[in-house]
């Protein structure tokens, strides 16, 4: 069978986990990752702002000239008022995105607003304008895709889709949540390689900083080590295939 495509993302991109993300970029690097997507959060928390961490916009910067993307990550990756939408949404955001379900909180508007002032805090970084979406935990509502999109954004990337100039195609997703919970992640990880990843055309993979060591990156790093000896290529979004 034809090996695909894999899509690794590194989450959280922000000041206060610039060690982490350059200890992960030099793992993956390592396993034979050749580019990822970065998904940068402008103004993490409403307290630290890129542009503030010089050490941080270089190494995106690099990175970019390098073949990475630079994807937009929510603009503080914090709640702006009660969780809106559906009542499913509502307690994923509850359960699984604590504190950081950005986009089940916002109107249409406030939503493009966000994107907007994103967009520009990375524009002043040197960064360009990216075309790509990831909402903190892969939540929003509605009317947040409407004002998203509306901002100029052609793609959005889900846990386990992506919506891609209106037609969204499902892909596995598997990774490191830094929730703290990650032996039950790793389980699922297990299960959605067996069952769905190893013989789709795209996978995704997704690291987080939080509760990062080196020895937990272990089974996940074995993993895409394999992949790409079996012929599995690193992809971004921009070069998605179709799944
Ligand atoms: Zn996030």
């Amino acid at each position: 069978m034809k090996a695909g495509a894999v899509i690794v993302s590194l989450h959280d991109v922000a000041p206060p986990f610039t060690a982490t993300i350059r200890s992960q970029l030099a793992l993956l690097k390592g396993a034979g990752i050749e580019r990822c997507v970065l998904n940068v959060v402008p103004h993490w928390h409403g307290e630290h702002v890129l542009t503030d961490d010089s050490a941080l916009v270089a190494l995106l910067q690099a990175e970019a000239a390098a073949g990475n993307q630079i994807a937009l990550h929510g603009l503080t990756h914090s709640p702006h008022g009660p969780l809106r939408g559906a009542l499913l949404s509502r307690v994923r955001g509850q359960v699984f995105a604590p504190g950081a379900a950005e986009f089940l909180t916002v109107s249409e508007g406030e939503a493009r607003r966000a994107v907007q002032v994103g967009q520009d805090i990375l524009a002043r970084a040197g960064l360009g304008h990216p075309s790509v979406f990831c909402p903190p935990g892969w939540l929003m509502t509605p009317d947040a895709v409407r004002g998203v999109l509306s901002a100029g954004i052609s793609t959005i990337a889900g846990m386990f889709s992506v919506r891609r100039n209106g037609a969204v195609t499902w892909i596995p997703s598997m990774g490191h949540m830094g929730s703290g919970y990650e032996p039950g992640v790793r389980l699922l990880n297990g299960i959605t390689w067996l069952s769905w990843a190893r013989r789709s055309r795209v996978v995704s993979v997704y690291l987080h900083p939080q509760h990062f060591s080196e020895v937990e990156q272990e089974p996940l790093l074995a993993m895409l080590s394999d992949m790409i000896r079996s012929g599995w290529r690193t992809a971004t979004y921009e070069e998605l295939p179709d799944a």
